[in-house]
């Protein structure tokens, strides 16, 4: 299995599949023996990315339990195809070619279990973090009130290192389970995973997180840490565009100036490609003002990193992940 978007064909029709719907008005949906998981074909990226622009998957499946997920996988690589990883989409940008090979999303792996004994909470890969930081919350747990303006899952926020508000996954995790391209599975300490600024060693990586396990502080009273949770979400919707659609922050912050102070003093805010615009309330944010193309997303990203390298002889890396292909776009 590669994680390269080199695309293969596939063979759909071979015996090993229970194909439910392949009429020349539908797009083809197979199923796997002893699985639940339909592998849809042709389904839009767009909508389960939260820039909402993108073109298809060639095929797509969100197993909804483990054993589905492994038989996907394993799919994916007995096929030769290559595969994606897609939690909530919410760091992605993905071209409106769309992508070849698997994309497997994860958002329907949920489950959470605190346990008071310990201070520690295990959850599936697909839950949502900031949903997460509420229920903590709730119970008076401390050490997630940074979470709750971060629309990922867990295993996203894993893989990028998520952080806010001086804090970071890395900060609270213990450990992590990963399935690998083998179908074997893995146990993982943060020391395991390198991680640093909005990095592990599992981008780019084959592996796919399926739970993590995190050490919090319980014994709070809960108004509190419901309070401090509250004002960490509205001073983000005071400084930050939540209204239309962004994966955040397009680009990683190099010392010692901000991205966002980098681009604004260039005077780039609002600058505008088709219906894309660096976002007037937050200069590392660019936004789908509405009817935007990824081409547009790319285009103002390589603008401002031309722009930023001339004025101050930096180069700005993207945090958000571009996958795809943009040159055919
Ligand atoms: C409005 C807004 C505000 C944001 N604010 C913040 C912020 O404050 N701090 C911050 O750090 N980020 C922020 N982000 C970015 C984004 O939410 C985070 O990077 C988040 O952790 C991505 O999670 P996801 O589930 O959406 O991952 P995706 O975007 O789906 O994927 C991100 C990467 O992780 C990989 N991946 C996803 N799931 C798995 C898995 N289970 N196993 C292995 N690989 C996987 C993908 O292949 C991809 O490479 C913001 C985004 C938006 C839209």
């Amino acid at each position: 299995m590669t994680l390269s978007h080199e695309s293969k064909s596939v063979k759909c029709a071979t015996s090993s599949f229970t194909k439910r719907k392949n009429s020349l008005f539908s797009p083809p949906e197979l199923y796997l023996p002893g699985t639940q998981c339909a592998l849809r074909s042709q389904v839009s990226l767009a909508s389960l990315t939260s820039f909402r622009v993108g073109g298809p998957a060639e095929w797509y499946v969100a197993p909804r339990c483990i054993e589905d997920l492994q038989a996907s996988y394993q799919w994916a690589r007995s096929e030769g195809l290559s595969l994606t990883l897609l939690g909530a989409g919410s760091n992605l940008l993905v071209s409106d070619c769309g992508l070849p090979g698997l994309v497997l999303g994860t958002r329907h792996l949920r489950h959470t279990k605190f346990d008071p004994e310990t201070g520690r909470v295990t959850v599936g890969t697909g839950e949502p973090i900031a949903r997460l930081a509420w229920q903590a919350a709730e119970r008076g747990w401390q050490g997630m009130e940074w979470a709750v303006g971060i629309p990922g899952t867990i295993g996203g926020a894993v893989v990028m290192n998520a952080g806010a508000h001086q804090s970071c996954t890395a900060n609270i995790l213990v450990e992590v389970q990963v399935l690998c391209a083998d179908g074997t599975t893995q146990t993982l300490t943060p020391q395991d995973l390198g991680f640093s600024y909005r990095s592990s060693l599992l981008q780019g990586d084959s592996r796919l997180v399926t739970q993590a396990t995190f050490q919090l502080q319980p014994g709070a009273d809960p108004v509190q840490v419901l309070a401090t949770t509250t004002n960490h979400l509205e001073q983000r919707k005071r400084s930050q565009p939540y209204h239309l659609p962004s994966c955040g922050s397009v680009f990683r912050n190099p010392t010692p100036h901000p991205a966002a102070w980098l681009i604004e003093q260039i005077g780039l805010k609002g600058y505008t490609i088709g219906g894309a615009q660096v976002a007037e309330r937050h200069a590392n944010f660019i936004l789908n003002c509405g009817g935007a193309k990824a081409s547009d997303i790319f285009q103002i990203i390589r603008h401002v990193q031309q722009q930023v390298e001339q004025h101050w002889s930096l180069s700005l890396e993207t945090e958000v992940k571009i996958l795809g292909d943009f040159q055919l776009a």
